[in-house]
């Protein structure tokens, strides 16, 4: 079977989806491929994360008319405070004296008292996204996967696993860190590995977390305790791969007092709420965000660091701005392909998703390590940056998204 399509987006992830979402919503008819299941990807055993996300992006969402289904999921994030601390026993230590804390009041004038952010479980997200795509109308083909492509001077050609041709002027690499479009297309990625594997947990707490989210970097990595809905959290617990590995097998009596030694006793009695997971952590940042009809988005572009929870932040403006770039560029009646309109997308993206990249691999460097010489500049930079309003206020706005040249989703306006 062969099959024309106005855009092809392979990788129904969350950023995928998004992708979808904002371009059917402006009356574009994309197709998207994803390889796995969506019924396997909202289990409660595929993905134990939760993601922070800024309230630009929160705000793309509700633009989109999922909000509402999210809103029940989502946790406010009204403070964020991060410290840097010494390894073991986060909590049960006395922090450095040298913190930062992020109060979302201090910017309600200028942010509409929406919080830092929100926290939401990628399983909500993901369930959320498909129902909204399906009730959108949008082919999802899945499950398939590309296994042949073809470019030809108008169009691009993806031969897939069950046998069906699509083809189409674009085709979006949305497939995540490994993306076999990108491949493809020749562009290559810049690459760090840090060595470092995140255990990621839901907990439960004793006493409220009063939407507080915290922040500690010890030399091993960050640990941060993140707030979920009914007084949860997710933990998100970097050590060496051997020490997370170990973790993440040892006995559930064992990890309960790793947890409360490394935890503290400031929230009460913590209990894990659900099962643990292992993520390595590295970048993978792509030199070009298209080459040929091949254009990048979401981790498939630049995949990061979690350490401030900006990955999945970065795809969703790519999302908008994609969207906001085709839909101008079929009003005009132009080759959505053409590498006059993709450059146009990549010349918006560019400069945030690499500069972005970078600055989260400074942090890595700069705060997993124990290094004497280090240490006492990172404690004063972080002292200057609490001291000082209008600092303090920047990284907040820009944590939240809220700076630079946004695309209209995220100023809370449709395509
Ligand atoms: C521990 C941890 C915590 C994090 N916390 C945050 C946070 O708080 N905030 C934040 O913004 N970000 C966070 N991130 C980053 C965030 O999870 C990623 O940036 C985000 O999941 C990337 O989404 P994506 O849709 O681009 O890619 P993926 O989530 O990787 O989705 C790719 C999709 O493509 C599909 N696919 C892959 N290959 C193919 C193929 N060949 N054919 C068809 N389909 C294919 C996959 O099945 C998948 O559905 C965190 C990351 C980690 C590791």
């Amino acid at each position: 079977m062969n099959t024309q399509a106005q855009i092809i987006i392979v990788g129904a992830g969350m950023a995928g989806m998004t992708a979808a979402l904002s371009l059917a919503k402006a009356g574009l008819t994309p197709l998207l491929v994803e390889r796995q299941p969506l019924s396997e990807q909202i289990e409660p055993t595929f993905d134990g994360r939760a993601s922070a996300i800024a309230y630009s992006c929160f705000r793309q969402w509700q633009t989109l008319g999922v909000g509402e289904a999210l809103e029940g999921y989502a946790c406010r994030m009204d403070e964020i405070v991060v410290t840097d601390a010494h390894l073991p026993g986060a909590a049960t230590r006395a922090p450095s004296p040298f913190f930062l804390h992020f109060n979302a009041a201090e910017i309600s004038d200028r942010s509409g008292n929406e919080p830092l952010g929100y926290m939401l479980e990628n399983r909500h997200i993901r369930a959320v996204l498909y129902e909204a795509v399906v009730k959108a109308g949008i082919r999802v083909i899945c499950p398939a996967s590309v296994t042949q492509i073809e470019e030809t001077a108008n169009h691009i050609r993806l031969s897939l696993s069950i046998g069906e041709v699509i083809s189409a002027p674009l085709a979006v690499a949305a497939e995540g860190r490994k993306s076999g479009l990108r491949e493809h297309a020749g562009i290559k990625t810049i690459k760090r590995d840090y060595g470092q594997s995140a255990v990621v947990a839901t907990v439960k707490m004793q006493y409220p977390h009063n939407h507080v989210a915290y922040e500690y970097f010890l030399s091993s990595g960050p640990f941060a305790i993140l707030p979920l809905t009914d007084n949860r959290a997710c933990l998100v617990w970097s050590e060496s791969h051997a020490k997370a590995k170990a973790l993440l097998e040892v006995r559930p009596e064992l990890f309960q007092a790793h947890l409360m030694q490394r935890f503290g006793d400031f929230l009460g009695e913590v209990e894990l709420a659900g099962p643990k997971f292992i993520y390595p952590l590295s970048m993978a940042l792509a030199e070009n965000m298209y080459r040929g009809r091949i254009a990048l988005l979401g981790d498939a572009a630049h995949g990061i660091h979690p350490i401030a929870g900006q990955g999945l932040n970065l795809g969703l403006k790519d999302a908008a701005a994609l969207a906001e770039v085709l839909v101008e560029a079929a009003r005009l009646g132009e080759d959505l392909g053409s590498e006059i309109v993709l450059e146009r997308y990549a010349r918006w993206r560019r400069f945030e998703n690499v500069s972005t990249s970078l600055i989260m691999d400074a942090f890595v460097h700069l705060f997993s390590n124990n290094n004497p010489l280090i240490r006492p500049l990172r404690d004063i930079g972080m002292g200057i940056v609490n001291n000082i309003g209008p600092a303090r206020r920047f990284f907040m706005e820009d944590a939240g998204g809220a700076t630079g040249d946004l695309p209209k989703l995220l100023r809370g306006e449709a395509v």
